[in-house]
């Protein structure tokens, strides 16, 4: 296979036409910009199922996404969206950079949803920027900031409800979009990769945190999540 691009976590192979493409979820755990990095076994294959079951999910309530279907337990094929060089995060509770950089305790509630942009660039460190600094720099345009953010919201009002059925509070979140037959496409993954996932009894972190935070247990934690979510999607 063709490789297109190897990321932290994934590995983008050409697909079997110009349209699509492989995407390979792999083990390796990174943190502070690739700084802590670390080979977890099975992580590929539990984020893999755990990304797929939350965009099944969401495609059933019309959110539009780049995946196709299953090659193994480690790899999909998807549409090969344009991808727009953003990280999407959205916030329901403080926590991570945004208690650090506002001085906020984490866990404090928020008057708010947030949607916060950051450009998505390894040798800058992922800076955050706004929707002018974006149309200036030709990244993406002031529409489709719009309809970003409404996809964003969205998105975030769905799994509010999806994770809380399976007894998990949602923190916050990460997503990247792409252009895709002149739509705007959800890609990449929705994973404990990507989400800050807490019991929603206990409190207790079950997500990537875990990792950087060296609390331990990682696995045990991302694969409770496969199972609670494949339990709220029967
Ligand atoms: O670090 P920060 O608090 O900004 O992270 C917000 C959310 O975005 C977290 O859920 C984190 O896992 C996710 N994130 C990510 N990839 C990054 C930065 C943040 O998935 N490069």
């Amino acid at each position: 296979m063709e490789k297109l691009y190897e990321g932290k976590s994934k590995i983008v192979y050409a697909g079997p036409d110009e349209w699509t493409c492989y995407i390979k979820y792999k083990d390796t755990a990174t943190a502070g910009n690739g700084a802590k990095k670390e080979d977890l076994p099975e992580k590929g294959r539990i984020n893999a199922q755990i990304s797929n079951i939350i965009f099944d999910y969401l495609t059933r309530y019309g959110i539009k996404t780049h995946m196709l279907r299953f090659v193994d337990p480690t790899m999909i094929l998807a549409k090969k969206a344009e991808i727009i060089p953003l990280e999407v995060v959205v916030r329901n509770v403080a926590a991570g950079h945004f208690s650090s950089r506002y001085g906020v305790e984490e866990g404090s509630a928020l008057k708010n949803v947030v949607v916060e942009y950051s450009y998505k660039n390894d040798d800058l460190g992922d800076p955050l920027i706004c929707d002018s600094q974006i149309t200036a720099l030709g990244i993406a345009e002031q529409f489709e900031l719009d309809e970003i953010k409404e996809l964003a919201l969205k998105i975030n009002e769905l799994l509010v409800r999806f994770f809380d059925k399976a007894g998990i509070k949602l923190i916050d979140f990460k997503i990247e979009l792409g252009r895709y037959n002149g739509e705007i496409i959800l890609c990449d993954e929705i994973s404990p990769d990507c989400a800050r996932l807490w019991d929603k009894t206990t409190n207790e972190k079950m997500d990537k945190d875990r990792f950087r935070r060296d609390m331990g247990d990682v696995m045990y934690y991302y694969q409770e999540i496969l199972r609670r979510v494949m339990k709220a999607n029967e």
